[in-house]
């Protein structure tokens, strides 16, 4: 193993390999990304549904998906491989006075955020865009053409492919037990496989980044949260161009994968913690949910066998936090709160401007930096599937 390097990254997921990718193409080539696993892609990445969009209600975020979608559309150019991206839209569905005033103030802040591909639909329109859904109780919805969904562990393969062509070290099986710091900030990383002395770290251990954050004496308020995905076996009653549908009234959201379906709902018994069991009885609960708004969903097949489990790192604003933490030299790149796929191509972006130059361009980096907690500016995201 190397003994130093000018940036060290703890995590090989998504995030970890598009921050390598940006260091590498503005010319810190000394990187080394380290993963306990003996692959990458076991943490979040590997169990994400893959949606990005930029239906979301701060600026921040909208900005973040502002960079991040093209930069998915112009993938395979820019890094020779696929992303998978397929731009087939978000399509929220309003059922109460309270979503559509939602959706209409989402939708004014994202066209003045600049996004051009937004708008609000009628019931008529959500017919016709996914026509076997039930709609006697539908007000109207919003749909961005642009949003629409990647193969995250294609894209997570891209970013380590050019960071490593481009001079990073991916170092599998090196679990991070330990943090040095000293006078000037951090010093080393001890590992299962040695020591690596460095003063630039980046945390970008998914879901296990408080415990990173801790080896340095931070409380990074990053928790576990279990999410569960049930795919379905082929179907072919809804066109397989139909877009990630929301309904706001239970939460439930389907997007065509493969020959059949990938179906999402968040339940709301769900407590913090590691726990990536999948729980068959989650079956009949989102069932439940999903034959209500689309009934010929009666006919949907599901094998309980290929459904899983993994865990989104929530914080409590639902934003991320990136940026320099109090110890001199420890960056984060944590806290994602279920955006971590679709803002990748952004936090690499904005992690490698704010290590090598201390600014960035991207988005007003002080939104989003671990002070915010102390200093009360949280800023709630409240578009969370
Ligand atoms: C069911 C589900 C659906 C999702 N759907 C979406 C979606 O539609 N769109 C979207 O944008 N996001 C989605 N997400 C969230 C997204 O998957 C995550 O935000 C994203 O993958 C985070 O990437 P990451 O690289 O930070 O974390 P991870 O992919 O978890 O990578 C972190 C890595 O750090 C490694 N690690 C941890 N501790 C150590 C250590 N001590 N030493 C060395 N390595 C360590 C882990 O092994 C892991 O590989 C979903 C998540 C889940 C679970």
């Amino acid at each position: 193993m190397v003994s130093s390097a000018d940036v060290v990254i703890i995590g090989g997921g998504i995030v970890g390999a598009s921050i390598a990718y940006q260091l590498t193409v503005a010319g810190c080539r000394n990187v080394v990304i380290l993963e306990r696993e003996s692959s990458q892609g076991k943490g979040s990445t590997g169990k994400s549904m893959g949606g990005v969009r930029a239906q979301f209600s701060t600026p921040v975020n909208i900005q973040m998906s502002l960079y991040s979608i093209p930069f998915f559309r112009d993938f395979q150019q820019t890094m020779g491989h696929p992303s998978g991206y397929r731009a087939q839209g978000y399509l929220f569905i309003a059922t109460a006075d309270r979503h559509l005033e939602y959706l209409r103030a989402n939708y004014e802040r994202q066209v003045s955020a600049g996004l051009k591909t937004a708008s609000l639909v009628s019931r008529d329109d959500i017919v016709t865009m996914v026509p076997q859904i039930r709609s006697d109780d539908i007000l109207c919805g919003s749909f961005c053409s642009t949003d629409g969904f990647v193969d995250p562990y294609s894209v997570m393969t891209g970013f380590t492919l050019r960071a490593v062509d481009q001079g990073a070290q991916l170092i599998r099986d090196a679990e991070v037990t330990r943090l040095s710091l000293d006078a000037k900030g951090v010093a080393s990383v001890e590992t299962t496989q040695g020591s690596i002395a460095t003063r630039t770290v980046v945390n970008a251990a998914g879901a296990w980044a408080a415990g990173i954050a801790k080896m340095a004496g931070i409380d990074l308020p990053v928790e576990p949260l279990r999410r569960m995905l049930v795919p379905t076996e082929p179907f072919d009653k809804i066109a397989h161009s139909a877009p990630m549908t929301v309904d706001m009234s239970t939460g439930f959201h389907f997007r065509p994968e493969g020959l059949g379906l990938l179906m999402a709902w968040n339940d709301p018994a769900e407590k913090p913690g590691y726990n990536t069991t999948f729980d068959r009885g989650f079956i009949e609960k989102i069932l439940t949910r999903a034959v209500d708004r689309v009934p010929v969903f009666e006919e949907l097949e599901v094998n309980p066998s290929r459904a899983w489990a993994g865990l989104y790192e929530m914080t409590p604003d639902h934003h991320p936090v990136l940026g320099e933490s109090p110890i001199h030299g420890l960056y984060f790149a944590n806290g994602f709160s279920g955006h971590g796929v679709m803002h990748s191509p952004a936090t690499g972006k904005i992690l490698a401007d704010l290590i090598l130059k201390g600014t960035t361009d991207l988005i007003d980096a002080k939104l989003l930096e671990y002070a915010r907690f102390a200093e009360g500016r949280q800023i709630e995201e409240t578009a969370v599937l």
